[in-house]
């Protein structure tokens, strides 16, 4: 997909003059990097059908049915596709494009919807995973996280140790709450956005993808970069029609950083 010149001067301009950049990415973002979106054409979901609307009311209702119910949906096949994308998965030039922005004191964060944790291993560093990260578990007790040993779970986690509370992987589940914290440190990044860059979200789960429309409706500026029109695409400032690695890499080499 050929990218619009003018559009990435566009979005150089309104960088250039903003203090406050923050990216907000979405599945998009990693499709480069081998991982599909959940919903969309090719979506795994859309191929494979729809989790439970209901998995974290399953999970708190009855954790230990919840837990030999995942080993079971390990071999299904959307959770068996997904598992080995993650698995293969690596950083593409979007993200390192993004890590490079924020390297050079233009982007001052990256709210992300992924839990691939590929914008930490490009370089990213302030990085805040608004539905969790698949390499940490989480207590939904008193929200402490720790590393997560192992990605497949055979045995039900044990308390957590601060609090003797319920331990789960850190991924948010259908119908789970964003822990606190997090939230509020997204929320406060979209407060002091004056430009955001909207990589790769279709912006419809929420609260995730209404930030960036909080963040319009506060005086930020919006750029949009998708490969396709999105709900959000109408009141953005400027759009990016292309895929995220070449898009961001169009807009790093017209930053000359
Ligand atoms: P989403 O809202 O994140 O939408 C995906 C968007 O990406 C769509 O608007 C689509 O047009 C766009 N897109 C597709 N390929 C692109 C590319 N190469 N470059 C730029 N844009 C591209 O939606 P979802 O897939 O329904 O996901 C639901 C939730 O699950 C989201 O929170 C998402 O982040 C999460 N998820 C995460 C991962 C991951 O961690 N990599 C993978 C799948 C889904
Ligand atoms: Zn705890």
């Amino acid at each position: 997909m050929k990218i619009a010149l003018d559009a990435v001067s566009a979005a150089v301009e309104l960088i250039r003059d903003s203090k406050h950049v923050v990216a907000m990415t979405g599945a998009g973002m990693s499709v480069e990097s081998g991982i599909p979106t959940f919903r969309g054409p090719n979506g795994i979901w859309s191929r494979h059908g729809q989790p439970s609307a209901n998995s974290y009311g399953e999970w708190l209702e009855d954790p230990d049915a919840f837990w030999s119910s995942e080993r079971v949906r390990r071999v299904e096949p959307w959770v068996a596709e997904l598992r080995e994308a993650l698995n293969q998965a690596k950083p593409n030039e979007g993200h390192f494009a993004l890590a490079q922005m924020e390297l050079s004191g233009i982007l001052k964060s990256v709210v992300t919807q992924n839990i691939d944790g590929l914008h930490q291993d490009a370089g990213s560093v302030n990085v805040i995973e608004i539905h969790g990260s698949r390499y940490k578990m989480r207590c939904v007790d008193c929200g402490d996280r720790t590393p997560r040993e192992t990605l497949f779970i055979n045995s039900p986690p044990p308390p957590c140790v601060e609090c003797g509370g319920r331990v789960k992987f850190d991924s948010v589940l259908f119908g789970e709450p964003i822990p606190q914290a997090t939230l509020k440190a997204a929320q406060i990044e979209s407060d002091r956005a004056d430009c955001v860059i909207v990589i790769g979200t279709s912006t419809s789960v929420k609260p995730a993808g209404g930030l960036p429309r909080i963040a319009k409706a506060n005086g930020a500026t919006l750029i949009e970069i998708n490969s396709s029109e999105t709900p959000l695409t109408r009141s953005c400032d400027v759009v990016i029609r292309g895929t995220a690695a070449s898009a961001l890499l169009g807009l790093v080499e017209s930053l000359s950083i």
